[in-house]
């Protein structure tokens, strides 16, 4: 339970309009599943961000941070806590010679688009990932042989003291879909890129190749978190699930995808808990038939 005192405390650093109340957590992941947040607030400014993290840690109140939501399984009963959202207020994009520098909450569709806009090329595997630039330095995000470990120069990250501290790319300790940051309570602020020269039309139509091999291959058109689990050494998470007879397999709205067997899909009115039991299904019978254990990708809240 939060209190009335604390809730005062943070209008005084946030404005109350970007302050939810037991807010849908539904509404803020790309599964469109999840219970109420106690509040979620929306930050504008790393300052803000600053400020919350020292008064939060003083008064021990329970935060989480997300960006838009696209690899994360919220539980049907939500959480008890502060959700802080680093998202729209905070996504301004500027470009400098090679380098673009991207705030945190900044799209990676925008970020791809704006190299696109400056002939810069490195970032067209990220056109068509639903996340933002934080959520995707915290993951390594990646596709089509691209991943952010190979065009981050620097990541501005605010600690729980408040601090602002900035990490090279060495120091992201960045590996398959991990970084330091999944380690560590940092807060990522702001990522900058650098990338190359690059012809303005072979950008745009490496990009289009992309999307059209999406569209071909992965169930857009259904609320998903992407890929649910991570690929295997040696393998393909979806080949494998599809092999153990899992295609279309489903609990209450939960289904592997017919389409692609590596995304898990909602098709109507799935709870996480439906999810969470298509995932162990999975992972049951694949181990069974494969001695493979499936990790999951996605996080859980
Ligand atoms: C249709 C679809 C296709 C996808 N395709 C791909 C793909 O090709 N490649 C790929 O890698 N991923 C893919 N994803 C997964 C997802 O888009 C990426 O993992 C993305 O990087 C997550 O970013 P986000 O902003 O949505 O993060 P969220 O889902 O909001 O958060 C993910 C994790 O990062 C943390 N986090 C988020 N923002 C911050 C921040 N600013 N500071 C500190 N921690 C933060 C959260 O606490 C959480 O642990 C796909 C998802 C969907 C729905």
């Amino acid at each position: 339970m939060i209190s009335a005192a604390v809730i005062e405390a943070l209008k005084e650093i946030v404005p109350a309009e970007r302050i939810m109340f037991q807010e849908p957590m539904k509404l803020h992941t790309t599964f469109r599943i999840g219970g109420p947040a106690d509040y979620l607030i929306y930050l504008e400014n790393e300052d803000q961000l600053c400020r919350i993290q020292k008064y939060l840690r003083l008064v021990d109140v329970p935060y989480t941070v997300i960006g838009n939501g696209s690899n994360l399984l919220v539980s049907d009963d939500g959480y008890r806590g502060i959700v802080l959202v680093i998202g729209k207020y905070m996504s301004e994009i500027t470009v400098k010679d090679c380098y673009l520098e991207a705030e945190a909450g900044a799209l990676m569709s925008q970020v791809a688009k704006t190299a696109k806009e400056h002939g810069l090329t490195g970032l067209e595997f990220a056109a068509g990932i639903p996340g933002t630039v934080g959520g995707g330095a915290v993951m390594n995000a990646g596709a089509y042989g691209g991943e952010m470990s190979q065009v981050v120069s620097t990541v501005t990250v605010v600690n729980r003291n408040g601090e602002i501290m900035e990490l090279d790319n060495g120091t992201m300790e960045f590996g398959y879909r991990t970084s330091v940051i999944q380690n560590q309570p940092f807060v990522v602020t702001k990522v900058t890129f650098r990338l190359e020269q690059g012809d303005p039309e072979q950008i745009a139509e490496k990009m289009a190749d992309l999307a059209k091999r999406r569209r071909e291959k992965q169930p857009l058109e259904y609320p998903s978190a992407g890929s649910t689990f991570k690929r295997p050494a040696g393998h393909f998470a979806g080949q494998l699930i599809m092999e153990s007879g899992l295609r279309g397999y489903s609990v209450g709205g939960a289904k592997v995808s017919e389409k692609h067997c590596g995304f898990i899909i909602n098709t109507g009115n799935a709870t996480a808990e439906d999810v969470k039991d298509v995932i162990w299904e999975v992972q049951r019978r694949v181990k069974e038939r494969f001695q493979v254990d499936l990790e999951p990708e996605i996080k859980f809240l």
